[in-house]
């Protein structure tokens, strides 16, 4: 298959819509991360997407709504208390699971009983939406376990040839994927951290408990949130901060090369040392992330150094991100 890449303009987002319907697949950008999108309801297109992804058929999808209104079609049931959350933070990075409608076939939920809504902030992303019809099941635009797509051009690297149409709408604005909130349990759960942060949900909640990394059974209920994930080629290291330079130094002294993240401008300097450096505010840095993991591993460095950022507001996705995409901690 020969994929187009397409400036998301109007007349893209329409012939990309017919592309919808016919059951094909698009990856678009939403204020998150670059999606991998075809129709929801329809079982066939779904399962394109894990085949494009190479995604265990059990990860399930995120359905994509252009209006809060369609959420009552795809959840059996919808308390109240999530009316009150779309209303405050759709069209946003805020994934709601409920109970799954019989209309959503199980491909899409990766056979669980529940549907994870979210309503994308993104005008191509809602015009797609709009256009096609009907909500589109996307999950992140990128092979399975590799750092999302944040760029056109990442979703190329992964996935050229594997879908009909890339809309380049630029980079996105959110740089980190929708915070995953289980609505089905009392008080809610979030299973995955995101954009829109803890702190933000207490203020409308007021309890809501998170999954823990080391709790197994809960995390069966959330199967994207199992570790190595979201990973560069390289190997990462995550350390505290002030100790990535003295570390980089010692994997340079064995003829390693080396990436780092840093927050301020290195001290080092070696031909094999290459270093994407940070923005300090937490918003920033969430952008830059993946596209800074996937600039290292095109520079074919052995491993990557980051240091740890504090875990409060944006801070505690990006050190869930880290923490899955390092194959060692320190
Ligand atoms: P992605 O769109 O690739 O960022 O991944 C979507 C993630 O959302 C999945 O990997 C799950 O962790 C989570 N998710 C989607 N649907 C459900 C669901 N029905 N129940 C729990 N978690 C879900
Ligand atoms: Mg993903």
């Amino acid at each position: 298959m020969r994929t187009e890449v397409l400036l998301a303009d109007e007349v893209a987002v329409t012939k990309a819509a017919q592309v919808i319907r016919a059951g094909g697949l698009v990856a678009f950008p939403t204020e998150t991360v670059y999606g991998l999108g075809a129709d929801g309801l329809n079982e066939r297109a779904a399962r394109r997407i894990f085949a494009a992804k190479e995604r265990p058929s059990d990860d399930p999808l995120i359905v994509h709504i252009a209006h809060l209104q369609e959420l009552s079609q795809l959840a059996r049931s919808v308390p109240e208390l999530a009316w009150d959350l779309a209303k405050r933070f759709w069209p946003g990075p805020l994934t709601l699971v409920l109970e799954r409608a019989a209309r959503v076939p199980k491909v899409t939920t990766g056979g669980l009983e529940t549907v994870a809504v979210r309503a994308p902030a993104h005008t191509v992303a809602q015009k797609l939406i709009h256009a096609s019809g009907c909500p589109i099941a996307a999950p992140s635009a990128n092979r399975f376990g590799r750092p999302s797509p944040t760029r056109a051009e990442h979703v190329l690297e992964d996935l050229d040839g594997r879908v009909e149409i890339v809309l380049d709408g630029g980079p996105t604005l959110v740089g980190l994927e929708s915070t995953v909130l289980d609505m089905t349990q009392n008080p809610p759960m979030v299973l995955r951290p995101g954009g829109i942060t803890l702190e933000e949900l207490q203020a409308v909640l007021g309890d809501v408990r998170t999954l823990e990394p080391t709790d197994r059974k809960a995390a069966q209920r959330s199967p994207g949130t199992r570790s190595r994930h979201y990973a560069p080629r390289a190997k990462l290291l995550l350390t505290e901060p002030g100790e990535a330079e003295a570390l980089a130094q010692s994997f340079l002294d064995q003829g390693e090369r080396v990436g780092l993240l840093l927050q301020r401008r290195p001290s080092l300097a070696d031909s094999r040392l290459h270093v994407q450096q940070m923005p300090t505010d937490l918003k920033s840095y969430a952008q830059r992330l993946f596209a800074a993991l996937r600039e290292l591993d095109a520079q074919r460095v052995d491993l990557i150094i980051v240091e740890s950022v504090e875990e409060r507001e944006l801070g505690r996705a990006i050190m869930d991100r880290l923490r899955r995409a390092g194959s060692l901690l320190l």
